[in-house]
C-alpha cells in the first residue's frame, strides 16, 4: 500500500469505524510519530473548527494510511496552479520538501526536475467540491 507523507496541517479522518467522526489536524512532526489535536470537521462543506480542551495526541506515521486501525487523509496540503484559461489544478508538493509552510515557493511531487511554483501551501480538501478545480492526475493521492 502505498503511503502518503503526513505534512503539518493535515486533516486525516480516524478509520476505525467505532471512532468514526473523530477528525484529526497534524500540529507537528516529530522522528517517526506526528502530534495531533483532534478538530470538528464539516465534512460537507469541507470547513474545520478547533474545539477547545482537546490533547494532542502522538501517533505513529507508519498508521496514516487507511487500515481499519489507521487513518485516511480528508484535507491535504497543495500547491495551486492558476490555469491561464480559468480553474485550479492541485499539486502536492514534492515529498523531499520537508516544509513547515514558511516558504512561499514549492516543488511540486509530479515534477523530478524540481520544478515549483511560487504560491504557499493551501489546505484543500482531498474530494475536491468546486467546479473547475481538480488533482493533478500525476500528484493525486491515492
Ligand atoms: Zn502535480
Ligand atoms: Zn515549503
Amino acid at each position: 500500500m502505498s503511503t502518503t507523507t503526513v505534512r503539518l496541517d493535515q486533516i486525516w479522518a480516524d478509520n476505525d469505524p467505532r471512532s468514526s467522526g473523530r477528525f484529526l489536524r497534524v500540529s507537528a512532526i516529530d522522528g517517526d510519530r506526528a502530534a495531533v489535536r483532534e478538530v470538528g470537521y464539516d465534512v460537507t462543506n469541507g470547513i474545520a473548527v478547533d474545539l477547545q480542551r482537546k490533547r494532542i495526541s502522538r501517533i505513529r506515521l507508519d498508521r496514516f494510511r487507511p487500515t481499519s486501525s489507521g487513518y485516511r487523509l480528508v484535507v491535504d496540503i497543495a500547491v495551486r496552479e492558476r490555469l491561464s484559461g480559468g480553474g485550479t489544478v492541485w499539486h502536492r508538493p514534492h515529498p523531499a520538501h520537508d516544509c513547515a509552510r514558511v516558504c512561499n515557493w514549492h516543488p511540486l511531487a509530479c515534477s523530478a526536475s524540481g520544478t515549483g511554483l511560487a504560491v504557499p501551501l493551501t489546505a484543500v480538501p482531498v474530494d475536491l467540491r468546486r467546479a473547475g478545480e481538480r488533482w493533478c492526475p500525476t500528484c493525486r493521492q491515492p
